[in-house]
């Protein structure tokens, strides 16, 4: 791989321009390579960055006090109604219960919950300790809903058992644990919305524009959603999945299990926000639903482009790298960019499925650099030699961007504001605007990375 220091094990994980035959044959959605020290987040973080934004759920993390710092203040995300989600409860093993095991220390951090808040629904996430030594979170969270005639759901997910890829799996099967009880025979209508975590209002967004185009939200998964909104989600004609990579497995199972279909949509950029709203409006409106759609997106459509043209000068040209979570993200900006006159000279994720990484393939120029599961040092190089001008990506990948020189977007839980949507278009390209453009990028003094081709 030329003079870079890329693991060997590493280089099938990443591809260098689109393959001449339109198919990508990048390795993906498999388990991290030990020692590349990839950004990936474990189980447990994968589940609970789907689980957490259930707005009125305790969540006991049964585990070391470690573990636990992953809480809401990290990944945050709004709502509309309670604020008990904001909180995270511990069972803080220690040593003495590593030796002698944890459950009464579960069974009494249940009872105190119950007890003092008389929750609908706690979920009892099993880190890595505990699948250590091997406490039986099923039998205490059987026990607990006895007792009390609450939900108590196991999410069983250590770190180690798989990568955050199994955590929404895990999630999935937490969430269908809670909503399979309340299904019900009879007529479905509306829709939920599955895979959106309202980290910055994007839920209430989507929710808007199908009020617009006449079109019922039944329960969202799990941005804003609340034990009672989400265990109606039974009774919806559709489920729309935006999150493709964290939500399909869900997707499949209501499939399968409650006859619920499925599309795949997304709220990112102009393109997609219009596609999307109409392919809801054919799959489960009227005519008139259809039309209102087509009306919207158009208008909406037209008052962007002209309130974006004062960007054209400022950005076209300058070359961008993505590095996103999930596929359907990634996909998204790269059409976003181009929209912007912009390219996309790195893209990488850290979930990304190889459907996802066939659609990259194909909208990417010949020199694009596609990396799956990447580390800080890949990103690192690759974005100095492809000269990129800004970085798309999460907390984890700010620091680096600001160390190199390069402009940062922050594309994950630690922004404040809505990317989805019209608005969203509107916010993110006057902030890829302000952060290419900004004025202190004249005063560092990094020294120009040395071009040079690339090849694997
Ligand atoms: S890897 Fe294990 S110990 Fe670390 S946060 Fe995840 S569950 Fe906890």
């Amino acid at each position: 791989m030329g003079e870079m220091n890329i693991l060997d094990e590493r280089k099938q994980f990443i591809q260098i321009g689109n393959s001449s035959d339109g198919c990508s044959g990048i390795k993906c959605d498999s388990d991290s390579l030990s020692g590349a020290v990839s950004q990936r987040a474990c189980v447990y973080c994968g589940a609970r960055v789907v689980l957490n934004p259930i707005t009125d759920a305790f969540h006991i993390v049964h585990g070391p006090i470690g573990c636990a710092s992953y809480t809401w203040d990290i990944r945050g995300s709004l709502s509309s109604g309670s604020e008990l989600y904001r909180n995270s409860f511990s069972t803080d093993l220690c040593e003495k219960d590593v030796v002698f095991g944890g459950e009464k220390k579960l069974a009494a951090a249940i009872d105190e919950l119950a007890t003092l808040h008389n929750p609908k629904v706690i979920f009892v996430y099993a880190t890595c300790i505990v699948g250590v030594i091997g406490d039986d979170v099923d039998a205490v969270c059987k026990a607990a809903e006895q007792k009390y005639g609450i939900r108590v759901i196991p999410v069983k997910s250590p770190g180690f058992s798989g990568n955050k890829s199994y955590g929404y799996k895990m999630a999935c099967d937490a969430i269908m644990s809670l909503i399979s009880p309340c299904a019900k025979e009879g007529e479905k209508h509306g829709v939920n919305i599955l895979g959106d975590f309202n980290l910055a209002g994007e839920m209430w967004i989507i929710k808007n524009y199908l009020k617009e185009i006449g079109i019922d939200v039944v329960s969202t998964i799990t941005g804003d959603a609340s034990y009672d909104s989400i265990t109606k989600a039974p009774s919806a004609e559709l489920n729309i999945v935006q999150c493709a990579g964290s939500m399909t497995y869900l997707a499949n199972r209501m499939e399968e299990e409650m006859g619920i279909p499925y599309i795949k949509v997304s709220f990112f950029g102009i393109e997609d926000t219009g596609s999307a709203l109409v392919r809801i409006a054919e799959a489960v409106g009227t005519s008139d639903n259809i039309a209102r759609a087509k009306e919207f997106t158009q208008k909406e459509s037209s008052r962007l482009k002209a309130a974006l043209s004062k960007y054209d000068s400022c950005l076209k040209g300058k070359k961008a790298a993505i590095y996103v979570g999930g596929g359907f993200k990634a996909i998204s900006l790269i059409r976003q960019f181009a929209a912007m006159g912009m390219k996309t000279v790195v893209v990488g994720t850290q979930t990304g499925k190889p459907e996802d990484y066939e659609v990259i393939n194909q909208l990417v120029d010949k020199d694009t650099v596609i990396l799956d599961d990447a580390n800080p040092a890949e990103l690192e190089q690759f974005m100095k030699q492809m000269g990129a001008d800004i970085l798309v990506g999460g907390v984890k990948e700010r620091p680096l961007a600001y160390k190199l020189g390069i402009a940062f977007c922050d594309h994950n839980h630690e922004r404040k504001h809505a990317l989805a949507g019209y608005d969203g278009v509107i916010n993110f390209t006057e902030e890829v605007n302000r952060s290419i453009n900004s004025p202190v990028w004249q005063y560092l003094n990094i020294p120009t990375p040395k071009g040079g081709g690339l090849a694997l």
